[in-house]
């Protein structure tokens, strides 16, 4: 029913109640000594404190004892119902001695259950305050795993987590971090002995078998090559138990096929359903972010696998150009002797495939120098010689050195005159090679009889109009341009190749394309020249009726020649 102590030194008070209360089948106690109260609150813990107003200290011991008991009611009992104005703040409610039995137990009654409700209601709140508490780590916890790919520091995210939110007094983790090497972290309170060291090892390994029970475990583990990790929280103390005595949880860390390890956490005090719910989901938690890691640790191994080779292909690249150039210098030289009949004269059929054989000559030196220029480029070891310069010149150059061929195919090459145009700050060299490659494939790719044209002006980045696959390249264009165009009247490019030409090694499926050959590098170099010069080159064109190759290079501005020292 409820448990009641009485404080009074009035001994018939006390057998009048005594027998009225166990009666009513309260436990019933009572004293008028200080300290044996203070012993019956300590262990018996009273529901209701009934003080005799008689008793001399009663508003004293009520203060007193107020701020040491919780949740039980102080009742008073009085004699005609005139009370004390400075004690009626301490008490919940008054007894007189002429109340009837029913109203007294009415009152009691009353107290007892407000009492029970405020216990209830500080317990909710307990359970409140602690669910919030670790719906907060929980969310830390996640929010850690969400920054991290580091396989090692997820883990000690994980342990991190636990221990916050369940306090455990031993966790012992096996985790598959570095290089899939199995490592075992233990985290405890206290030193681990040896002997617990090889019992802890053994349960692992055996829990982590027990996990594929007659399937094959992912990766071979046992107890002598296990690696430890050990973190002690207070090393100076030893734990004195056997890992029996302790509840403990255990979970996998796993995420459909992918084993990442498993966790099991000792406490000397018993888990709740929270605790393993929590555990639970900080285990599965930490699953997802250790899949991403996985994939990033291999997408990284595979990259560098392939900046290896990258840098490999480019090496090879490199010598085997160098190596060929040398011979094929010292082929061209003796067939430059024949030609010039040094040696003797030569047959008309003699001299037709002297000429072939020039010609061959100089198709491969060509595509021998464009290997090389891509691998310096790529190797970042590309020279320029940046200075301000006018465009006309690279223009000029290139139309006087590339008339004679346009000539030769029964073709129109023609340089628009345009005004004066600004300066830009540029290397000339490399830009009449990217003239020379667009003059030279419109050359090899228009009929004979028709035109060619090269035409210059001055625009604003934004008023650089280009086809939708380039949009991308050219957004990082901003100020003014010289823009270049070379028009041809030829077969054209197909509007899903347009994007591909630029492409290294690509030859654009025609009915030229062989016949004509060439290496498919000349656009991708003239790219990243253009690159290197933060200018873009791009095209449109059209099938069977001609394309427009164009090219930007900034005007020269004092901030284009820092830029570029
Ligand atoms: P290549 O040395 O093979 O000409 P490029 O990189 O200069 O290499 O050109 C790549 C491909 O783009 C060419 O093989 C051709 O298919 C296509 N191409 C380039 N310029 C033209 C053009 N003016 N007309 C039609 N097709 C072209």
């Amino acid at each position: 029913m409820g448990k009641i102590l009485f404080v009074s030194d009035r001994t018939e008070k006390i057998q009048q109640y005594s027998a009225f209360f166990d009666k009513k089948t309260f436990e019933f106690d009572s004293s008028y000594d200080e300290a044996a109260i203070l012993g019956i609150i300590d262990i018996n813990c009273p529901d209701v404190i009934i003080f005799d107003s008689t008793f001399s200290g009663t508003k004293n011991l009520i203060k007193k004892l107020k701020s040491i008991t919780g949740s039980t009611a102080f009742i008073l009992l009085v004699k005609d119902g005139s009370i004390e104005p400075d004690i009626i703040k301490y008490i919940n409610a008054f007894l007189t001695e002429e109340m009837s039995e029913n109203l007294i137990l009415s009152i009691i009654s009353a107290n007892l259950k407000t009492k029970s409700a405020l216990e209830q209601l500080s317990d909710t709140n307990k359970n409140l305050a602690d669910s919030l508490y670790r719906l907060n780590v929980l969310y830390s916890t996640s929010s850690q795993f969400a920054g991290s790919l580091d396989k090692q520091k997820l883990v000690n995210y994980m342990i991190e987590g636990m221990d916050k939110s369940l306090s455990f007094d031993l966790t012992c983790t096996l985790a598959f971090c570095t290089e899939e090497q199995p490592v075992l972290i233990l985290n405890s309170l206290y030193e681990i002995s040896d002997e617990l060291l090889s019992a802890i090892k053994l349960r692992t390994v055996l829990n982590y078998k027990s996990l594929f029970e007659d399937k094959k475990t992912p990766f071979e583990i046992d107890t002598e090559s296990l690696k430890v990790i050990k973190n002690v929280k207070y090393p100076a103390n030893r734990f004195t138990f056997t890992l029996f005595q302790y509840d403990n949880m255990f979970a996998p860390i796993s995420l459909g096929d992918n084993f990442f390890g498993c966790i099991e956490i000792f406490k000397e005090t018993p888990f709740s359903s929270d605790d393993a719910t929590c555990f639970q989901t900080i285990a599965q938690q930490v699953s997802l972010p250790l899949k991403s890691a996985t994939l990033y640790q291999e997408i990284k191994e595979t990259n560098l696998k392939l900046e290896k080779l990258e840098r490999l292909k480019s090496e090879f690249i490199s010598i085997v150009s160098h190596e060929l150039r040398t011979p094929l210098t010292a082929i061209k030289n003796s067939l430059d002797i024949l030609s010039s009949g040094k040696c003797g004269e030569i047959n008309e059929a003699g001299s037709k495939f002297l000429n072939m054989a020039q010609r061959n000559v100089q198709r491969l030196a060509g595509i021998i120098n464009d290997l090389l220029d891509l691998s310096k480029i790529e190797a970042g070891k590309m020279d320029y010689h940046f200075a301000n310069m006018n465009i006309h010149s690279v223009i000029d150059y290139v139309k006087s050195s590339l008339s004679g061929v346009a000539k030769e195919k029964g073709l129109n090459l023609i340089a628009e005159e345009t005004a004066d145009l600004p300066e830009i700050y540029a290397d000339s060299q490399r830009l009449e090679q990217v003239l020379t490659n667009l003059v030279s494939n419109a050359i090899k790719f228009t009929p004979e009889g028709k035109t060619i044209t090269i035409r210059s002006h001055i625009a604003d980045a934004s008023q650089i109009n280009a086809h939708e696959c380039f949009k991308e390249d050219l957004k990082k264009l901003s100020g003014k341009y010289i823009v270049v165009c070379v028009e041809d009247q030829g077969i054209g490019i197909a509007e899903k190749d347009l994007l591909r030409a630029f492409d290294k090694f690509a030859q654009i499926e025609n009915s030229l394309s062989r016949k004509v050959g060439g290496s498919g590098l000349g656009l991708p170099i003239a790219k990243q020249l253009l690159e290197a010069h933060n200018g873009a080159i791009w095209c449109d064109s059209e099938l069977e009726k001609g394309s427009r190759f164009y090219f930007a290079v900034p005007v020269s501005t004092i901030l284009s020649e820092i830029c570029r020292v």
